[in-house]
């Protein structure tokens, strides 16, 4: 267990107080010196994602006598993954029966358009068409029905060409898989509505403070004390981490181990030019290629009255990158000298040029898309937003693909306060509040804390 103790100078310690970053919230780091004593919580969420901003509101409407707080790095909440993706509001189908993905999917789906209509927040229920367009794929679209109904995802069925057609006059397809259910929504704007609620509920909120270290505080009652290195420091009784992109860099400050490491995907979209929107009413899907986690390049209408086309995958040469020329060279060597990532490129080396190649040359992208829309031209498309994905993966190179939480209880003071949240990729916005529900119940558990309050 890692176990970091701050030492800092005095100088250093007043420069620190006079460079205030946050009103709320100024503190030395080097208790000594220091006449402030940093803020005191019960629990303290880091991460305002959806994931981060959903579980901090559960914990404070649970238990509002706990005094919580939620701490992000940047200056809005729903900055990295949450508010980059592909606002799809998912039904369930694609995953394994039984594990967390499929059940929190089908659970959170419920809750996410119960939350909208109770909070007026705009979404639609579109619908949304996995199409099959090769032989090849009909089996495995057989497949997802399959899992889709085992799953427990309501009034799915299967299409003809002629039932696409009536559904999506230009998509072309041999079969498809229909789900009325999927809609769409703005994960951000849900995200920022969670915090409203947390706050309003007595949650402290703080943007702006990146949490670089976990200090064993002498005070028992508040074993953990989180700090940005420079000005910034609360004590927290119980800590739970929601951190996306950077989930196994923070676990790692708290002694637990790098693996799952989280490798960052890039995923580009496309824009349908505006006077092309009406090509596509509904979420048309490709039957997804079982080796990859990514459900594939996709047509998906948007909340605020546009389609995106995509994402792709290519590796981001940094955590956050969002475009080629986002270059991080610590993150990057990283990714490079852990074995699991250089096994996966190896092995789909191929298919990673491909990408590559169709990322830089728009045509070869619309050719794809124009498997499902043959109406689709170069001339309709332009280049849109991306995002970026938190692929965790092992050492062997194998990618993880279900939730994955994580702790070292009882470990040290720090590790048993802990819980990090260390793998939530799609569908976790559509299942954040399902998630959130989990999240409470295991530290409730794992904590104790209900009987301590
Ligand atoms: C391209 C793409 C498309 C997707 N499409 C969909 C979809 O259609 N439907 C769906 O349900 N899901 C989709 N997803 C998945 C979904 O977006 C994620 O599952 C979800 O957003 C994860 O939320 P999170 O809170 O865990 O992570 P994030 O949103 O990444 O939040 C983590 C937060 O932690 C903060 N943080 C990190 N380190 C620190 C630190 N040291 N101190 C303080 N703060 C820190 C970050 O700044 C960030 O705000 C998609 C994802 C991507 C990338």
């Amino acid at each position: 267990m890692l176990i970091l103790k701050s030492v800092t100078s005095l100088r250093d310690c007043v420069a620190r107080q006079l460079a205030v970053r946050v009103p709320c919230l100024s503190t030395c780091n080097y208790r000594r010196y220091s006449n402030e004593t940093p803020q005191k919580y019960d629990i303290a969420v880091i991460g305002g994602g959806i994931v981060g901003a959903a579980s901090a509101r559960e914990l404070v409407l649970r238990h509002p006598q706990l005094k919580v707080a939620l701490i992000e790095k940047e200056h809005q909440f729903a900055s990295h993954q949450s508010g980059n993706n592909s606002g799809v509001i998912h039904a369930g189908i694609y995953y394994k029966p039984g594990t967390l993905k499929a059940k929190l999917c089908v659970q959170g789906m419920d809750l996410a358009y119960k939350y909208c209509d109770k909070k007026g927040i705009k979404y639609s229920k579109c619908g949304k068409l996995i199409v099959a367009t090769e032989r090849a794929e009909v089996p495995r679209l057989l497949d997802l029905y399959d899992r889709g109904l085992r799953n427990g995802v309501k009034d799915i069925q299967l299409l003809d060409s002629q039932g696409i057609r009536e559904i999506e006059p230009l998509c072309k397809g041999l079969q498809a898989l229909w789900s009325p259910h999927t809609g769409i929504v703005s994960y951000a704007e849900m995200t920022k509505s969670y915090v409203q609620d947390f706050v309003a509920s007595g949650g402290k909120s703080y943007l702006k403070f990146e949490v670089k270290k976990f200090i064993e505080a002498e005070n028992a009652e508040y074993p953990v004390t989180i700090s940005d290195e420079k000005s910034l420091k609360i004590s927290a009784k119980y800590v739970l981490t929601c951190c996306g992109l950077h989930s196994d860099t923070v676990a790692v400050l708290t002694g637990c181990p790098e693996e799952p490491k989280i490798i960052p995907f890039r995923g580009e979209y496309l824009y349908l030019v505006q006077n092309k929107s009406n090509l596509a009413k509904v979420n048309i899907y490709p039957v997804p290629d079982p080796r990859f986690p990514f459900l594939g390049v996709h047509i998906t209408p948007t909340i605020d009255g546009r389609v995106i086309l995509g994402p792709n995958a290519i590796l981001a040469y940094s955590k956050e990158g969002y475009k080629y020329s986002d270059v991080n060279m610590k993150e990057l060597k990283e990714i490079i000298a852990f074995s699991g990532f250089r096994k996966l490129a190896t092995k789909y080396a191929g298919f990673g040029i491909k990408e590559m190649t169709r990322s830089i040359l728009i045509p070869l992208q619309v050719k794809q898309l124009q498997k499902y829309i043959q109406e689709i031209t170069s001339a309709d498309v332009e280049r849109g937003p991306a995002g970026v994905r938190a692929q965790a993966m092992s050492k062997d190179g194998s990618l993880i693909e279900d939730f994955v939480f994580d702790s070292k209880p009882g470990s040290s003071a720090i590790g048993s306060r802990v819980l990090h949240c260390r793998n939530a990729p799609s569908p976790g916005a559509t299942s954040s509040l399902a998630i959130a529900k989990m999240i409470a119940d295991k530290m409730e558990e794992q904590f104790k804390f209900k009987l301590r309050t």
